[in-house]
């Protein structure tokens, strides 16, 4: 089992064997949105926030 750190709470974040870059997942911690940003070290980051702010 691999695990990646969550960048907002510092939760382990369990990762399958065959993980992909730019993979979205979701902190099991804190429910953040994560993406993986680099495989080799295994990085995680907050995934970017699409504001959806339609009608303005
Ligand atoms: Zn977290």
């Amino acid at each position: 089992m691999l695990n990646g750190i969550c960048p907002e709470c510092a939760a382990p974040v369990p990762l399958r064997e065959d993980v992909v870059l730019h993979e979205f997942l979701t902190c099991p911690e804190c429910g953040v949105a994560l993406e993986v940003i680099s495989l080799s070290p295994l990085t995680l980051d907050r995934a970017p926030q699409v504001e959806e702010d339609w009608g303005e």
